[in-house]
């Protein structure tokens, strides 16, 4: 990694406590693969890549800047990439989670940040080189959302770590 630049996304972290439930569900389907560790759990909302530390001013205030309400995920899908990536997922993303990821695709757009045009597809990555999806599992998780994060993808001894440099609240709904 260079020293004068960083890998970057915007994500959602999973809360340890239920990251914990969902690696210890996962475990217990007894897949073959390299799975995810519990703290690593997360959503990812934009990849922005290798970025350079000059950035990182515009990245904060551009992400301040982004108004969504907070929102419950319903993480009820379990299913498998043709990479072998096995994966958990709302099967109806709420409108609240596709706006924060568009908001914050809008924002960096104008800032003149260069995002791919991959269409955002809300999971979870839980095991990686997974030969196959289980004969039946009915996975249901619930997660409140209250914030998200920009985090730098970091390489240790012990695999990928997600370092979080900031994160940011949503909007606490109106009292009835
Ligand atoms: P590793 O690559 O070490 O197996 P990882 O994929 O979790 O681990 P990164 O490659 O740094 O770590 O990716 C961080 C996050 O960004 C992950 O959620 C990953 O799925 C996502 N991501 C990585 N590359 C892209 C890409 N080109 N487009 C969209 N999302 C990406
Ligand atoms: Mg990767």
């Amino acid at each position: 990694m260079k020293d004068d630049s960083l890998r970057l996304f915007f994500a959602l972290r999973c809360p340890p406590r239920l990251a914990e439930a969902i690696t210890t569900w996962r475990d217990d389907l007894h897949l073959p693969g390299r799975p995810v560790a519990t703290a690593n759990l997360h959503l990812t909302l934009v990849f922005l890549g290798q970025q350079p530390l000059t950035q990182l001013p515009t990245l904060l205030s551009l992400a301040a800047s982004v108004q969504v309400p907070v929102f419950d995920l319903h993480l009820d899908h379990l299913g498998r990439f043709n990479n072998g990536l096995l994966y958990l997922a709302p099967s109806r993303p709420p409108e609240a989670l596709k706006g924060l990821a568009q908001g914050l695709r809008d924002a960096l757009q104008e800032a003149g940040i260069r995002l791919d045009d991959r269409p955002f597809r809300a999971h979870l990555s839980l095991l990686r080189r997974c030969p196959r999806l289980p004969d039946d599992a009915t996975p249901s998780f619930d997660w409140p959302v209250s914030h998200f994060g920009l985090f730098a993808s970091e390489q240790s001894a012990h695999g990928s770590h997600y370092r979080q440099l900031q994160h940011w609240p949503l909007r606490p709904n109106e009292a009835p």
